[in-house]
């Protein structure tokens, strides 16, 4: 089969490709630029790189951003994973939620119009669409929806992102119920990802948001005090994210259906425990040895029963994703 993979460069995708290639898919990247499209496919070893091409859209809130690339190609799958992610956005609109919310109908719209082969959309949503906080309930699951607002959206730069994901999501579902496309749609609600950083990544200032916290501790950015660990407390592996993808995309069943997928809770404290028992080289970097643990006693609850029953996915533990993540950081080098 072949696969269409937006927003190539980034740290989910560069996971979400490797699944694919070992599931034997060959699948089109695309990229903003043809440097970034071609870090990608030289990242690829071997003859497993020819299985990968990339495409250049280089403004994917751009109407018709995607017509060529469907055109180009007879996919049989789109996996929609391109959206920024930052903490802060000097415009929310034009640079969040315009190619967040307009990239995700704009892809919808593009296959409806000119890739009749295409099956199935997955999408990258977030737990940021699912979760309500600080009003938790006991248990999320995939029945929950984030109430932030448009007016939030606009002036809270603190739920900017929350919201694209919010809107973005719920735009491709209403898609779906009004256009009644010939493809079904699966959406990943993954919580807050680590994981081994992307082979095509040109330097550790790119890294993507959510490994931000485990590299600036290899750099001893935390060595006088621990940061609070707040907002977020539950973590996901990436080569889980990635395999959701790639089920969620391949398994029939899946069609339809969002899914909420949590490996486990974190801490600040807890990642720098791990880090100290399997880089004891690193101690002198990382935050003091005694530091108080901000793991909040009273927390929500996740149920992830839909994704192990639907996807058999079997969660990755928070030690194994650290330490793997913190070797890939020492491997890429220039840590200081
Ligand atoms: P990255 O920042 O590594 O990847 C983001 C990708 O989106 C990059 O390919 C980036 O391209 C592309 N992108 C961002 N803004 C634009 C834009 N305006 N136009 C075109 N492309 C754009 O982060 P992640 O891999 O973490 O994020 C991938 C997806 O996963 C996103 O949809 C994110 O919301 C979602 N997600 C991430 C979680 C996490 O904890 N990491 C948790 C839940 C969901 P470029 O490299 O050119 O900037």
């Amino acid at each position: 089969g072949k696969v269409l993979l937006t927003g190539g460069s980034g740290f989910i995708a560069s996971h979400v490709l490797d699944c694919l290639l070992e599931h034997s898919y060959e699948v089109v990247v695309t990229a903003r630029s043809e440097e970034k499209g071609r870090r990608i496919v030289d990242s690829i070893d071997g003859s497993l790189g020819k299985k990968v091409s990339f495409a250049v859209v280089e403004d994917i809130a751009r109407d018709g951003a995607f017509d060529e690339v469907v055109k180009a190609h007879p996919f049989d799958y789109v996996v929609h994973t391109a959206s920024p992610y930052q903490l802060r956005f000097d415009d929310p609109v034009k640079d969040c939620l315009d190619p967040a919310i307009k990239g995700t109908t704009g892809i919808l719209k593009s296959v409806k119009a000119f890739a009749p082969t295409v099956k199935r959309i997955v999408i990258t949503s977030s737990s940021a669409a699912v979760l309500n906080p600080p009003n938790h309930p006991k248990v999320y699951d995939e029945t929950s929806w984030a109430d932030v607002t448009w007016d939030q959206a606009v002036s809270d730069p603190a739920q900017t992102y929350r919201a694209s994901k919010k809107f973005s999501e719920k735009a491709a579902w209403d898609f779906i119920a009004a256009e009644q496309p010939g493809f079904d749609l699966a959406t990943i609600n993954n919580t807050y990802t680590f994981g081994p950083i992307p082979r095509s990544l040109a330097s550790l200032g790119g890294l993507n948001t959510s490994n931000h916290r485990i590299r600036d501790m290899v750099q001893g950015k935390m060595k006088h005090a621990i940061q609070p660990t707040a907002p977020v407390f539950t973590f996901v592996d990436v080569r889980d994210v990635a395999l959701a993808h790639v089920r969620a995309m391949a398994f029939p069943e899946a069609g339809g259906h969002r899914f909420y997928v949590v490996g486990g809770y974190f801490s600040n404290t807890r990642i720098a425990d791990i880090i100290r028992g399997s880089h004891p080289e690193l101690r002198n970097q990382l935050p003091p040895a005694d530091s108080a643990d901000d793991f909040p006693s009273e927390l929500w609850q996740f149920d992830t029963s839909k994704s192990k029953k639907l996807l058999g996915l079997e969660y990755t533990g928070l030690e194994k994703s650290v330490v793997d993540t913190v070797d890939s950081i020492l491997k890429f080098g220039c840590v200081d």
